[in-house]
Parts: C-alpha cells; sequence; structure tokens
C-alpha cells in the first residue's frame, strides 16, 4: 500500500504524484494540517482551503475511499503512519518555495530512517525549475525569452483519476487515533471566520470556471483582460494556487480552444492568456533559484531604498480610503472576494510604492493575508515588479497615474461604482477627477469619501528622487 501526502493539490485529477501512486496502488490519502504552515496562515486562507479540502474528501468517499488527516509535524506524523499501515511508499508532489523545500528535505530524510520508500513529483507547473534557462544553463531573469521557449515547449497532458479499486478505505485499516476522516473546523484550527466572500473551492468549481471562460472570455481576453469591470479573466489563480485543477488539464483546454478559434485574433488571444500560464512558472522558477526574494529585493541597488513608515498612510491604504476611487475601488474588492483583478493589482501597488513611498514587503505582508489565491512566487514576483525591485519589474521612473488608469480601464466607473458605494451616484469625470475637485465640491458630492491623502504629482517627483538616491545619483 502507498499513501499519498496532499499539499497544494487538493484534487483527484490530473495529479501527477497521486496517479503514480495508484500505478501500482492501492493508495492511501492523507493531508497534514502542518502547525508551521498554519501559523502562518490567515482566516481567507485557510477557508479556502479547507472548502477544497471538503470537496476532495468527499471525491474520496464518492469512490469507496476517505482522506485521512491529522495536526501536527509531518516529519513526525507521515513516518509514524507509514510504520503503523505498513506502507510501502509515500509519495506527493513538489513544492517550489524555499521552506517548504527545507521541510520536506526532512521529512524524506525521516522516511528514509525508516526504511519507508518515499518519492516526490512534478505536478504544480508544465516545466520545472531548471527545464527552461539561457543557453548557458542559467535561470532567466527577464520574461520574454523563457515565455517563448515555454511556449515553444512541449506539454504533458493531464493524467486520470484513480479508480475506485486503486483507494484504501482508511475504516478497513487499524490507523493511529490521532488521524482522522472528519475535517477540523476554522475555530478549531484557530482562525476566524473569513469576512471576505470566497467563490467556491473545488474541482468541479474550477471545471466550470475554465469551461465558460474557454467557451467564450479566452477569445476576447487579449482585448478585455485589463478592463476589471468586464470580468474576462478566468478567475482560476486560487484554484491553480491550491491546485483544485490541474495545470496540465488547463493548459490542455485552451489547446482545444486555440483549435476552435475562428480568426488569428482569437488565436492571439489563447496565446495571451497561455502568456500569463507561463508568467506563473517564470515566477516560480525565480523563487526556487532565488528563494532570498521572499524577503529581499530581487534587484540591487547602490544603497538601499529609503522607504517611509507613514502608518496611517498604510491603513488608509488597507481601507480603501485613500481618496483615489480606483485604488479604494482594489483595496475593497479584496475585503469583499479576497481578490483583486490584475489590473488593480498591478495600480493599488504602484501606488503603496511610488505613492505612499512605503516598502512593498507591507504590501505584500497584507496581500498573503487577504488574498485566497496568495502565492508566494506570483504575489512577490508582483510586488517587486510594481516596486522597481524584481525581476524585469517596472522601471522606477515609469510611475502609474491612479486618475488616469482608473479613467483609461475603468471609464464608466463601474467597477469603482461596484465597491465604493459611496461613489454609486456621481457621473464618472467627477469620480476620475477627484483629485482636482475643491473641497466644497467634494463635500456637495460624495461627504463620506476621502480627499486624496497625497498628491499624486509631488510623490511621483519625490519617488524617482528616492530611487535616484537608492541607485547613488
Ligand atoms: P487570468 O488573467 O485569468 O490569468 C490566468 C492565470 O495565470 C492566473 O490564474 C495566474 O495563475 C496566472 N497569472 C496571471 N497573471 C499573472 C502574473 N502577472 N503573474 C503570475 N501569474 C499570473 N497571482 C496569484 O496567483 N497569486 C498572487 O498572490 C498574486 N499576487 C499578485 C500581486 C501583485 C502586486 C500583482 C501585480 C499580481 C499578482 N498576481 C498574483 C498575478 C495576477 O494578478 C493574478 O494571477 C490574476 O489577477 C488572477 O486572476 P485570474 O485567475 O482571473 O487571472
Amino acid at each position: 500500500m502507498n499513501v499519498h501526502w496532499h499539499r497544494r493539490d487538493l484534487r483527484a485529477a490530473d495529479n501527477h504524484g497521486l496517479a503514480a501512486a495508484a500505478d501500482p496502488g492501492p493508495v492511501l490519502p492523507v493531508f497534514v494540517f502542518d502547525k508551521d504552515v498554519l501559523q502562518h496562515g490567515s482566516s481567507v486562507r485557510v477557508a479556502y482551503m479547507l472548502d477544497a479540502l471538503s470537496s476532495l474528501a468527499e471525491w474520496y468517499r464518492e469512490h469507496g475511499s476517505n482522506l485521512l488527516v491529522t495536526r501536527g509535524d509531518p516529519r513526525e506524523v507521515l513516518p509514524a503512519l507509514a510504520e503503523a499501515i505498513n506502507a510501502e511508499h509515500v509519495l506527493w508532489n513538489k513544492d517550489y518555495s524555499g521552506l517548504a523545500r527545507e521541510r520536506d528535505a526532512e521529512v524524506r530524510q525521516a522516511l528514509a530512517e525508516q526504511d519507508v520508500r518515499r518519492g516526490s513529483y512534478h505536478d504544480a507547473i508544465c516545466h520545472e525549475p531548471g527545464s527552461i534557462t539561457t543557453n548557458d544553463g542559467d535561470p532567466y531573469s527577464v520574461f520574454t525569452y523563457f515565455g517563448r521557449k515555454w511556449q515553444d515547449r512541449e506539454k504533458e497532458g493531464p493524467y486520470d483519476a484513480p479508480d475506485a479499486d486503486e483507494l484504501v478505505d482508511p475504516t478497513a485499516l487499524s490507523i493511529p487515533d490521532r488521524w482522522s476522516t472528519t475535517l477540523p473546523s476554522l475555530d478549531d484550527l484557530g482562525f476566524d471566520e473569513p469576512d471576505a466572500t470566497l467563490q467556491p473551492a473545488s474541482t468541479e468549481a474550477a471545471r466550470e470556471r475554465l469551461e465558460s471562460f474557454c467557451a467564450e472570455d479566452i477569445y476576447r481576453y487579449d482585448d478585455r483582460r485589463d478592463y476589471p469591470a468586464d470580468g474576462c479573466t478566468s478567475r482560476l489563480s486560487a484554484d491553480l494556487k491550491w491546485g483544485t485543477i490541474g495545470i496540465r488539464e488547463v493548459h490542455a483546454a485552451t489547446v482545444e480552444a486555440a483549435k476552435s478559434a475562428d480568426t488569428d485574433a482569437e488565436r492571439e488571444s489563447v496565446e495571451e492568456f497561455q502568456s500569463q500560464l507561463a508568467w506563473r512558472e517564470f515566477y516560480t522558477h525565480v523563487l526556487f533559484f532565488s528563494p532570498e526574494v521572499v524577503t529581499e529585493n530581487y534587484r540591487e541597488y547602490e544603497n538601499p531604498i529609503e522607504w517611509r513608515e507613514e502608518p496611517d498612510h498604510l491603513s488608509a491604504w488597507k481601507a480603501g480610503e485613500t481618496g483615489y476611487p480606483i485604488v479604494d475601488a482594489g483595496m475593497r474588492q479584496l475585503l469583499d472576494e479576497g481578490y483583486i483583478h490584475n489590473r488593480i493589482r498591478m495600480i493599488v501597488a504602484s501606488f503603496l510604492t511610488k505613492d505612499l513611498m512605503l516598502d512593498w514587503r507591507e504590501g505584500y505582508d497584507w496581500f498573503r493575508e487577504q488574498l485566497a489565491d496568495h502565492d508566494t512566487a506570483n504575489d512577490n514576483g508582483g510586488w517587486q515588479w510594481a516596486a522597481s525591485t524584481g525581476t524585469d519589474s517596472q522601471p522606477y521612473f515609469r510611475i502609474f497615474n491612479p486618475m488616469t488608469q482608473g479613467e483609461r480601464y475603468d471609464p464608466d466607473a463601474e467597477y469603482i461604482k461596484r465597491y465604493v458605494p459611496e461613489l454609486a451616484d456621481i457621473e464618472p469625470e467627477q469620480i476620475h477627477s477627484w483629485h482636482e475637485l475643491s473641497v466644497t465640491q467634494r463635500q456637495r458630492l460624495a461627504p463620506d469619501y476621502p480627499a486624496p491623502i497625497v498628491d499624486h504629482s509631488e510623490r511621483r517627483e519625490a519617488a524617482i528622487e528616492m530611487f535616484e538616491a537608492a541607485r547613488g545619483e
């Protein structure tokens, strides 16, 4: 009998490690609520994960098995389980972040000490770190060439889910008491119910999102992906983060969509979407080869960047009370849904680092707490891009103007009004020129909505000076 240790792969289909564990099986599926991981958890993420686990357990029950769970340290509980049930092989899928790699090496060692075979599989991305490199064999630090090679590389197809007869029913085994088939509640794990309303987390829900996206929105993705009111992006980020759907299944669906495209523009639109999947892999590779980016700037400056410390500004940004409507709409979408549209993530991150001149790590920490799709590699990559400290990042002197961004990408202020009800009855032109209105005008139009907390033009100059000082100019 084999054990498959689920981690960020909360699905049965298109799961490389699980497919390997079932061939030949039988396989017992397990999940460990790792105390070290929970320590860094948040209500939003743990709630999303529990929802995904509950649907995974349901899938196993429908197939005559069940998901066995426990709380503890995988370095201790997995070898003990393997010994108790006389498991031949413990398998899992690789996690490419630094801390997870350290932990996995220790689990591997603990199993080896008990003579249990162990194996880890490449699963979360199409192309493993180290498989796409420069011609000299180095990891890429800019996306363009990486992206081209990624597109050209042949991709594996999805793995089948195990059959019922390849699975073990844990009730038929003598399992140590600490393991159970009952999932803990959020409260049991020490978390409150999140305020945000999260999208359903399951393979079924992920497949519905993928299917409906590939039927229509993928063909206008290239044109409309930057317009947050349209909602034409896939919303698959949390599924890919928690593995409720496999990347091979997602990619295969896009290949089919490309075949059904009617025009070159539609085919290019599918490619544009595939290119976002490649960005995700690019950042995973960056994190793998430079694990220090979690806390350190990727790009070196001559001198330290003198970020400001302004707790009031940070609080206003977190609450969506900056007086910049597009920024506030984004920050409130985050609080409402545990999600923000990509263009708006870029705008709010630019605002924090360039207009408020606050350290990108403050923003990253807040996103880590509030995003259901928080992914160390993508979140870090996005923040360092916006802060001009990352790989291939936004040049420090090209600073988003939050008002013109709002005007361009949300011209009718539909997205803004959805999340900032104080502005619901105001004309879009007034919303997009909020910073230019007089105090009296603002008071008359939306007395409950704040005035801008900083002057963008002044801060733009100050931010450029801050970066020039860091560059030693
Ligand atoms: P789609 O546009 O439908 O894209 C499909 C998938 O491609 C996404 O689900 C995601 O897996 C991947 N993807 C898309 N854009 C990017 C990108 N720029 N970088 C890496 N992968 C991408 N993405 C996360 O998954 N988790 C994060 O924690 C995260 N934090 C971010 C923080 C900042 C400051 C910024 C600027 C971007 C961040 N992103 C993050 C990237 C991007 O914003 C989200 O992946 C995207 O908005 C998710 O919505 P979607 O699934 O509808 O995207």
